[in-house]
């Protein structure tokens, strides 16, 4: 799929929109990820996350990790495509874990998967668990990712459509120069009432 298809699709749902908004820490953007529009329907979220999995068809993965609740339909689709388990970790005693009875196991190939890579903090609770049970990690994947880098873990990181370059501070923000009413976004993703 071509770039300026991909970004009509997510244009199309909502998963990407563009405005004036204000983000949690103090920063402006121009644009605004919500991947969950998206992910939700099973055939785009198949043809979004091959652009994950055809970097990894070749790379014999085992298991495919979600390190958020969000990224689970994400993690559970590239699983399919790469015929490789999908897990997931969640909030346990305020730290994100393993539950339900998923396992890493010595000499295991994973990768993480995200709906939306937007620092490295996340990614860092699954990495450590592969470190843990002596797994190794094969790379990082993600729909969006709005990262300045893609070495995150020294692995190889892919994503379905990579953006920056539209966050600023409000003293360079183009939108707040162009008077464009700004929009602030609550920590769900949404922006303002009633979207
Ligand atoms: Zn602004």
């Amino acid at each position: 799929m071509e770039r300026s298809a991909l970004i009509e699709l997510l244009y199309s749902r909502g998963a990407l929109t563009d405005g004036h908004y204000a983000l949690e820490d103090g920063r402006h953007s121009s644009l605004l990820f919500r991947p969950a529009r998206i992910i939700q329907y099973a055939p785009h979220n198949r043809r979004l996350c091959f652009q994950i999995v055809r970097h990894f068809l070749e790379l014999d993965i085992h298991v495919v990790i979600a390190p958020t609740i969000g990224s689970i339909p994400v993690a559970v689709e590239v699983g399919r495509q790469l015929e490789a388990r999908a897990v997931f970790l969640e909030e346990i005693d305020g730290a994100m874990q393993l539950s339900r009875g998923f396992q890493l196991h010595d000499g295991e190939r994973a990768i993480v998967v995200m709906d939306l890579l937007k620092n490295d903090d996340e990614l860092r609770p699954a990495v450590q668990q592969l470190r843990r049970a002596d797994a190794r990690l094969i790379g990082i994947g993600g729909i969006f990712d709005i990262r300045e880098s893609d070495r995150a873990f020294n692995v190889k990181n892919v994503a379905t459509i990579r953006m920056h370059d539209h966050c600023h501070l409000p003293a360079d923000c183009p939108r707040c120069i162009a008077g464009t009413p700004l929009t602030s976004v609550d920590r769900d993703g949404s922006a303002g009432a009633g979207s």
